[in-house]
């Protein structure tokens, strides 16, 4: 109940302008984001490399409306995949750059698909000459066909573009099968979105024990798995698994947010496995904190004791 209520919050432009507007949030919304700058990214991201993660950085925002707007969101990832390549962070694919397809331009009311193709082709290319590849991001039930669809069209040109599976949908194992091939990148998620459940699944236990079988499927097949959760227990069943089928232990990753169980990914670095940290940045951070305090009711109760400890 509480983690729909805060769902439907998100989506609330009422909620969103008297949250942004409490200064005190913000001592909330450093512990997931790097700040709101360019330079805290990079400065973040050195950070990161320096302790042995791997990151991939988002810049915040999403639903965009206005073709302008999404490009100069694909702008701002060009700007930063050449900061990032001249600082020496992005070679080999070190830190590499996640993208929220209705970031740029998917949503629009008109030519939205062909408009989010074109810019994430021109993020890929500077990504390329960067040395790292790009991710692209899922959002709701709704975008899922026209995402998986443009990165089709775009793994033609990028054979390295990432792409989502969410395993709180029914189609979830179907999609794993179909995109665990040679050089394909997919980072498995649990889903941070709610859908009907014709297409989602109800019970957390379902969406578990459907992360575990599509995790089995890259696992064994010869893509590159990019395991994002925080689930201890499934944490635990994917090394088993991959010690199993005999992963090499660069041959795939875990990726775990920003703020979120950061020993814990002090703990798997140090065991040798590769570890991603999904970093984001950016001042449209709002939607991004709610779905963060919706996953977690101990999120909610440090966000309300700032807010008023010193209110
Ligand atoms: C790198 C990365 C990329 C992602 N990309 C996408 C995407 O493209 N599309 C999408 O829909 N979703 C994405 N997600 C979000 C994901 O779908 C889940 O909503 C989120 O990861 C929480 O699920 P969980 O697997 O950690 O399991 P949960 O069952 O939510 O949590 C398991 C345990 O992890 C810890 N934990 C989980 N969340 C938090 C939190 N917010 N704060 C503190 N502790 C927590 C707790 O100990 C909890 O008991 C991404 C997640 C990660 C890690």
């Amino acid at each position: 109940m509480l983690r729909q209520a805060l769902l439907a919050l998100s989506a609330s432009k009422q909620a969103r302008d008297l949250i942004m507007a409490t200064p005190l949030t913000r001592d909330v919304v450093a512990r997931f984001v790097a700040g709101e700058t360019a330079d805290d990214a990079l400065r973040v991201t050195s950070a990161l490399l320096a302790d042995g993660r791997l990151v991939s950085i988002d810049f915040l925002g999403e639903d965009t409306t206005e073709p302008e707007q999404a490009a100069a969101v694909a702008e701002e990832y060009i700007r930063l995949l050449g900061r990032l390549s001249a600082a020496g962070l992005s070679a080999h694919g070190r830190a590499e750059v996640s993208v929220k397809p209705t970031a740029v331009g998917l949503g629009l009311p008109e030519h939205g698909e062909k408009t989010a193709r074109e810019n994430i082709a021109r993020i890929a290319t500077a990504a390329r000459n960067a040395g790292t590849t790009v991710t692209v991001d899922m959002e709701d039930h709704s975008r899922i066909e026209a995402t998986l669809g443009l990165v089709a069209d775009l793994r033609a040109d990028f054979p390295d573009l990432g792409c989502v599976i969410q395993s709180y949908l029914r189609r979830s194992g179907a999609d794993c099968q179909a995109l665990a091939v040679a050089g394909s990148r997919v980072r498995l998620c649990k889903g941070a979105y709610q859908a009907p459940e014709s297409v989602g699944l109800a019970s957390r236990a379902e969406v578990d024990r459907s992360y575990a079988r599509c995790m089995r499927i890259l696992l064994s097949g010869p893509g590159y798995p990019m395991l994002a959760t925080h689930d201890p227990r499934l944490i635990r069943i994917a090394g088993t698994k991959a010690g199993v089928v005999g992963r090499d232990p660069g041959s795939f990753e875990y990726q775990l947010l920003y703020g979120i169980r950061p020993a814990e990914q002090a703990r798997l670095a140090a065991s040798g496995a590769q570890v991603r940290v999904y970093l984001p940045y950016g001042s449209d951070w709002y939607g991004y904190l709610v779905r963060r305090l919706a996953e977690r009711p101990a999120n909610l109760a440090f966000f309300l004791r700032a807010l008023t400890s010193r209110g």
